[in-house]
């Protein structure tokens, strides 16, 4: 498709570099221009409308339209549109959303850092711990381990502990010190009649190999998505997180769950730990936090987190970090305002009746001659799109069946995204049954459209 210049697409082109984009198939192609938003569903400059299946990326949890989050940003900017955290600095809303996230923290946590990114978060969990290794006299406990196919942000470290090729690829990382370790990715990597229990139970061995390999003394911590999202919406076989935190426990080696996605409700509990039996000293969120509608992220970390990085920072003079808009203040109040609308209106209940609907509808798609497997959790789910069901293949090269699907649910009126082939679902947590048949029936016509088009 050709764009006229002076069209929002054509002036895209000439302007924009996309993240995440073929930058050279973009002049070909230009952006989708979204307009506005109401509830789960985008409406585009030329008056198309969409299910958001995404959410945003993974994010907009109370829709696309609440006015109260925007009434909250404006109260907000009138009152004290900025204020810092630098130096004993504060203000009422970090203060309110830092003792609200420990009050709901699925384990004890006992303070929050506040961040703009969950790569600017995961990147600090980083600093901290080393920090942290630092103060205790083990200089040499500063190795990080995450997983294939796990995803925890693009900056310099955060990019090196996604362990997607990617964001490896031609950027010369991983930096040293982040190792990966197997993922969990039961349908694709576990050996032919391996039960989930039986693959667990090797992932665990794998964990425990590179880490006897390693030293476990030079170990400082473990990354995981409680589902990992980016990677392909991958569910933890059975027994995976005990298994793989009594490898830890064995090892002292701290665990940071990344609940960037899993976080405020996705997976039907407020957090995928209290999902998955995580006990982490370290957590991670942002994206629903505040529905997105602002950038802001927090981690939150547990005493033995805190105290020896308190110690250390009394012996400098000073924590040496720290972001500018950090906790700004109406990000945090636009969070807080989205926290109580998630608990007022019942949303972890809806992602849970809602979220069982969307599971049966995806399984009701196995028979279809193009799905390789349907899984997810609540209301998460990916579809595995392949030409050859037993071979669990598909077009050459990876992604393009997938993006072919995509495309086709696009035309039809639903925006999801391939992640090589699979295909996923994470849609506002607001999303009713009605809506989610939408979305399925736009996705199964558009498995059918597909399948037509490559005469099988
Ligand atoms: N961690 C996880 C689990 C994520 O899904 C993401 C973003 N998709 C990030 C970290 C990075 O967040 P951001 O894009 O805000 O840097």
């Amino acid at each position: 498709m050709t764009h006229a210049p002076n069209s929002p697409e054509g002036r895209d082109i000439a302007h924009h570099l996309h993240a995440y984009t073929n930058a050279r198939r973009h002049q070909e192609i230009g952006p989708l221009v979204a307009e506005r938003g109401e509830g789960v569903y985008i409406h585009d400059i030329h008056g198309k409308r969409y299910i958001e299946a995404m959410a945003g990326l993974w994010s907009v949890g109370v829709g696309f339209s609440e006015p109260r989050l925007v009434d909250a940003a404006v109260r907000q900017m009138k009152q004290l549109p900025f204020y810092h955290t630098f130096g004993h600095k504060s203000h009422g809303p970090v203060i309110d959303l830092a003792e609200k996230l420990v009050s709901i923290a699925p384990v004890p946590m006992s303070k929050v850092f506040f961040t703009n990114s969950g790569s600017e978060a995961n990147d600090t969990v980083m600093k901290l711990l080393r920090y942290r290794s630092n103060a205790m006299g083990e200089p040499q406990k500063k190795k990080f381990i995450s997983r294939m196919r796990g995803y925890h942000g693009v900056t310099m470290a955060s990019a090196s502990l996604t362990g997607l090729p990617n964001n490896h690829r031609s950027f010369d990382l991983p930096i040293e010190g982040v190792l990966h370790t197997s993922s969990p990715h039961h349908w694709r990597e576990a050996l032919p009649g391996e039960s989930e229990e039986a693959f667990a139970t090797r992932l665990a061995a794998d964990l425990e190999a590179l880490i006897l390999k390693e030293g476990p003394e030079t170990i400082a911590a473990f990354f995981g998505e409680p589902v990992m999202g980016a990677g392909g919406v991958v569910i933890p076989p059975a027994t995976y997180w005990e298994k793989i935190q009594a490898v830890l426990r064995k090892y002292d080696i701290l665990l940071v769950a990344d609940e960037v996605i899993c976080g405020f409700g996705r997976t039907g509990n407020m957090w995928g730990s209290t999902t998955y039996g995580m006990t982490p000293d370290v957590l991670v969120c942002s994206k629903q936090l505040s529905s997105s509608y602002l950038p802001i992220s927090a981690l939150m970390i547990n005493e033995r987190v805190f105290e020896p990085i308190a110690d250390e920072s009394n012996r400098i003079g000073t924590l040496g970090h720290g972001f500018t808009a950090g906790g700004h203040p109406v990000a945090a109040a636009v969070a807080l305002e989205n926290l109580a609308i998630i608990e007022e209106r019942g949303l972890v209940d809806n992602v849970r009746t809602v979220g069982a609907h969307l599971q049966k509808r995806l399984k009701g798609l196995e028979g279809h001659r193009l799905v390789g497997e349907t899984r997810g959790v609540a209301l998460i789910g990916a579809v595995e799109v392949v030409i050859d069901k037993a071979a669990k293949t598909a077009l050459d090269p990876v992604g393009k069946l997938g993006a072919l699907v995509a495309s086709l649910m696009q035309e039809r009126g639903v925006i999801s995204r391939n992640m090589g082939e699979a295909i996923a679902f994470c849609p506002p947590m607001i999303i009713t049954e009605a809506q989610v048949d939408d979305m399925v029936d736009a996705f199964a016509a558009s498995l059918d459209e597909a399948q037509r088009q490559l005469g099988l």
